[in-house]
């Protein structure tokens, strides 16, 4: 171990014993009722009972735990995400139904929002249609009788979103990021994750029977496969799958973007000659594209023998497969219910599906993001909303830098790069600047499903006019309605949507403990992406470049390495622990947001706080309450395959665990569940 190493412990367990008066322990007080509506649902969901320095998710969250039953729609049900989301979804109906029972009374893209919410939900008209509007597509697919035909089809299905053989997207280029690129990678999977495919245990395997019953069920109620060969027809779809799921990476292999970016433009024939490319990008309207990169030459070679050498049969009915498994929801109703049984019941646990009205709010909400949050911000984003997110986010990237001197591990020189990378980051709160136009968005009152696709060729095709051409810094990744955010490593940017500016993550009329603990947190979380295993790689105009000192990056690497090996030790559920690496950078984002955002309350020198609790203890209490949730144990699994998010009770348990800050807070002592030997220090 080296010395620099030994520093954070040594200067942990300083701050703990030198001249720091100790906390007082937390108390609950008798009588909440007269207490403000804050102070009260701060101490409704905590567990008074429990100690903070032995389970602070059990402290924090146990209250509510208690109180809170997971709804039967939902797998899984957050304190903070979810309740928006559902004040949101009702937001979003009253809107909808409104716009469906006066469409004279707005502009187009009211009349448009109208109708296609009550296209979605005439269910008698879906059963008239039927499966009618893909039948195009079916055709095509029973005409491509070899590989060669079978591209350009191929092409025409990612064109409305239909998620077979390999996948692309087109964002900036990693090495010129003003340059906007088609990127290929692997995908075409029905189960979440490849582990779904091939892990060796009884769960997966009887959700894989499972999985092949749903693919006979839904072929013959499309009239493609009978009751004579559906299982044969399945059988093979599934094998077919199997081995696509080998040859695909694990998921933790696509995060170091040194070694998913390889750029092949006109060369793709050579990498993959099985596939006619030219028809592929013509079939998706992509003919222009000249800058391609691929995110594993070896995966995608593999995928072309792999077509070369299957049945050509089996292709075909693996695309017609895909066309109705990711058009299901807009089906007839027994498509949609079968597609629930399987896909949500058996693969997520969630018991009972949404109310229709839900579903098509969703769908609106997808298909039509920015003309409901114009209406969304004008009620909930209205007057100094966006002053006072910049202010806070202001004092966050304060806090960062003023952080940056006492890290033990890092070098002036990187420092002062780290300092020019904050410095450059670009935010966007609340609302695009400006709207998207929908006027070529064609919708009509008896065409849920036609709807539906021509929402996906209207985004296509802007997504896909961007390839080739100069970066466009104004676009939005969000609707404002989301109640999510992110950083985005190749703008150097970070999205706040007003969906997330709103209680209980944040309320100008309470303690700035609180709204530092919440909000403060989720920035300062996005801001360290900018800084973690992954972000660290892209320089401040987002160029994949090796920016640090060398011994800096060392000693980072240890760091992260630390992470990843702390927060692997945790089982979710016995025998299956968290994937330190697929996590890393969100354990890192997690760890580091909440110290930043700590500092950052701790400099505006307000010290109010709710009865029973210190100012610090509030802040901390503040930020784990943000992440109370219920949810299923095949949610958890799905999660933990394939989600870069450590499950929630463990995102707090292992922030606080490794915070100084907290363990002084609570006045944890050293080696307490909370206080573990194992200190990672990074940000
Ligand atoms: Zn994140």
């Amino acid at each position: 171990m080296t010395q620099s190493s030994l520093r954070p412990a040594l200067i942990a367990a300083l701050a703990i014993s030198c001249g720091e008066k100790v906390p007082p322990a937390p108390v609950k007080p008798a009588d909440i009722s007269s207490l403000p509506a804050y102070a009260q649902d701060i101490w409704k969901d905590v567990d008074a009972s429990a100690n903070p320095c032995d389970n602070f998710y059990q402290f924090a969250c146990g209250g509510w735990v208690e109180r809170t039953e997971l709804p039967a729609d939902r797998p899984r049900w957050t304190r903070s995400f979810s309740e928006i989301s559902e004040r949101n979804e009702e937001w979003v109906k009253a809107l909808l139904e409104a716009a469906a029972e006066t469409p004279d009374q707005g502009d187009e893209d009211w009349k448009r929002l109208g109708t296609m919410y009550s296209a979605c939900m005439d269910t008698d008209a879906l059963d008239t249609v039927g499966i009618a509007p893909l039948q195009g597509y079916l055709d095509q697919i029973d005409g491509a009788a070899d590989l060669t035909a079978m591209s350009g089809v191929v092409g025409q299905l990612h064109k409305i979103g239909i998620d077979v053989f390999w996948g692309g997207f087109v964002e900036g280029d990693f090495v010129d990021p003003g340059l906007q690129i088609l990127h290929m990678g692997q995908s075409g999977l029905s189960l979440p994750d490849r582990d779904y495919y091939l892990a060796d245990d009884e769960t997966k395997a009887q959700l894989r029977a499972d999985y092949v019953a749903h693919i006979v069920k839904t072929l013959t109620m499309a009239g493609i496969a009978s009751e004579e060969d559906g299982q044969a027809r399945a059988d093979t779809i599934m094998a077919f799958e199997t081995a696509l799921a080998e040859i695909h990476q694990p998921r933790e292999a696509l995060r170091d973007p040194t070694k998913i970016y390889n750029r092949v433009d006109d060369k793709l024939p050579e990498v993959v000659p099985e596939v006619d490319w030219k028809a592929w990008l013509a079939g998706m309207d992509g003919a222009h594209i000249e800058h391609i990169s691929v995110d594993n030459k070896e995966v995608f070679g593999k995928v072309g023998k792999l077509l070369a050498a299957t049945d050509h049969a089996v292709l075909q009915d693996y695309m017609r497969w895909a066309l109705i498994r990711d058009t299901a929801p807009l089906l007839p109703v027994a498509y949609g219910d079968a597609h629930f049984e399987f896909f949500s019941k058996k693969v997520t646990g969630q018991e009972e599906q949404s109310p229709r009205w839900k579903r098509c709010g969703r769908m609106v909400g997808g298909a039509m993001g920015e003309a409901i949050g114009r209406k969304y911000i004008g009620e909930f984003f209205a007057g100094e909303s966006k002053d006072t997110a910049l202010k806070l986010i202001g004092d966050i990237q304060n806090a960062f830098e003023a952080g940056l001197s006492d890290l033990s591990w890092m070098d002036d020189v990187t420092q002062q790069r780290a300092i020019d990378k904050k410095n450059t980051l670009v935010n966007k709160i609340g609302y695009p600047d400006e709207w998207k136009n929908y006027s070529a968005l064609e919708v009509t009152a008896d065409g849920h499903l036609q709807n539906a696709i021509n929402a996906t060729l209207f985004e296509h095709a802007e997504v896909i006019a961007r390839a080739s051409k100069a970066t466009d810094r104004s676009l939005w990744l969000m609707p404002p309605h989301m109640v999510n955010a992110y950083y985005h490593p190749l703008l150097n940017e970070m999205a706040f949507p007003a969906g997330i500016l709103q209680p209980p993550f944040f309320d100008a009329e309470r303690p700035s403990a609180m709204n530092y603990g919440a909000i403060g947190m989720v920035m300062g979380h996005e801001l360290t992406h900018g800084f973690d295993d992954q972000g660290s790689q892209f320089d401040p105009e987002g160029k994949v470049r090796d920016w640090w000192a060398p011994e800096a990056r060392e000693r980072f690497e240890e760091r992260t390495g630390c992470v990843a090996d702390f927060y692997g030790k945790y089982e979710p559920i016995e025998g299956t622990p968290i994937n330190g690496q697929l996590t890393n950078g969100e354990n890192i984002a997690d760890i580091g947001g909440a110290r930043v955002s700590y500092r950052a309350w701790k400099a505006t020198g307000d010290t109010a706080t709710v009865p029973g609790l210190t100012g610090d203890q509030l802040f901390f209490v503040s930020f784990a309450q943000g992440w109370c949730s219920l949810a299923k144990d095949e949610y958890l699994q799905m999660q933990m395959a394939s989600d870069p998010h450590s499950p929630a009770e463990y995102r707090v348990l292992g922030t606080v665990s490794q915070l100084p800050e907290f363990h002084q807070a609570f006045n944890c002592a050293e080696g307490s569940p909370m206080r573990p030997a194992q200190q990672c220090e990074i940000w």
